[in-house]
């Protein structure tokens, strides 16, 4: 099989069989993201695809579930992404989840025809970043994404059938605006509605823009209690049907099931950790880096 370079799938994502289809991430300019420095985007040769297909298909007797990596995936063009998705569902009849990386904006460059045409062809899920609704946040991370492209890059999703998971992170607005990115971010998801949604709490990499931000006393990370406060917000305030994964390594609390059918009981656990959680006494978080 041919991987090339540190290899990131979501952690929902761990029983997947992994298909590198590109190299990095077409933007790679957020300051909080090391995943993909070390490499220029581009997509791998279409025949080494196949063969890691095919080789796959050696492999394992029974696949279910497959995820395409590396970066946004979803930014190649459509008829390119349509040869890779053919491919795969040719060799892997038995397969019912096709899933990637891609970005909202990778959504508004295709027409909605384009996307239902990948729907068609097998793509069932895309994992994109929101990281946070709030604009200012969004223009100091770099994301070079405003509230309305996710908007309509979620519109566009809906209207092709494409599932989509939007992560995004606790913390990200450090100590002076975790209320502004909680409230916005809350409110995006809950104009949005997408299938699925994960929050993970900010750690700082090493070596990344936000990391000497915090070194040189530009960012100051949020607290324990902030971030848990976040989380309160958001479960007080999520007004749709969605599945939560809140159980990323670096969270404070393990919180994973469907919303709004788990949502009193998870607000109940992080009152609980609030009023008696020891992490709520330190300063800062510890995190791992990914
Ligand atoms: S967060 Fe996503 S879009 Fe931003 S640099 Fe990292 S991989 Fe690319």
């Amino acid at each position: 099989m041919h991987y090339e370079g540190k290899i990131y799938r979501p952690w929902i994502e761990a029983d997947s069989l992994l298909i590198q289809v590109t190299l990095g991430c077409t933007h790679n300019k957020c300051t909080f993201c090391d995943m993909f420095r070390e490499k220029r985007f581009r997509m791998c040769d279409l025949e080494d695809v196949y063969s890691d297909i095919e080789e796959a298909r050696r492999l394992y007797r029974h696949v279910e579930s497959i995820f395409l990596i590396d970066g946004n995936v979803l930014a190649l063009k459509t008829d390119k992404l349509l040869q890779v998705l053919n491919k795969v569902t040719a060799t892997f009849p038995e397969c019912r989840h096709i899933a990637l990386y891609g970005s909202m904006n990778d959504f508004n460059r295709k027409s909605v025809e384009e996307l239902k045409a990948l729907k068609a062809a097998g793509l069932s899920t895309a994992y994109a970043g929101l990281e946070s609704g709030d604009r200012l946040i969004l223009e100091q991370v770099k994301k070079e994404m405003t509230p309305e492209e996710v908007i309509s890059g979620m519109a566009r999703a809906k209207a092709a059938g494409i599932e989509v998971l939007l992560s995004f992170i606790f913390g990200l607005g450090g100590r002076e605006r975790s209320r502004e990115h909680i409230v916005e971010t809350t409110r995006i998801l809950n104009l949005t509605r997408p299938e699925q949604i994960a929050p993970m709490a900010l750690a700082l990499q090493p070596g990344t823009e936000l990391a000497q931000q915090a070194e040189a006393g530009e960012f100051i990370q949020a607290t324990p209690l902030q971030i848990l406060e976040e989380e309160k917000y958001l479960l007080e305030n999520l007004d749709f049907p969605t599945y939560y994964w809140g159980d990323h390594g670096n969270n404070i609390l393990t919180l994973r099931g469907p919303l709004p059918q788990m949502q009193q009981r998870f607000l109940r656990e992080v009152e609980l950790a609030i009023a008696e959680h020891p992490v709520t006494q330190e300063e800062v978080l510890l995190t791992y880096a990914w």
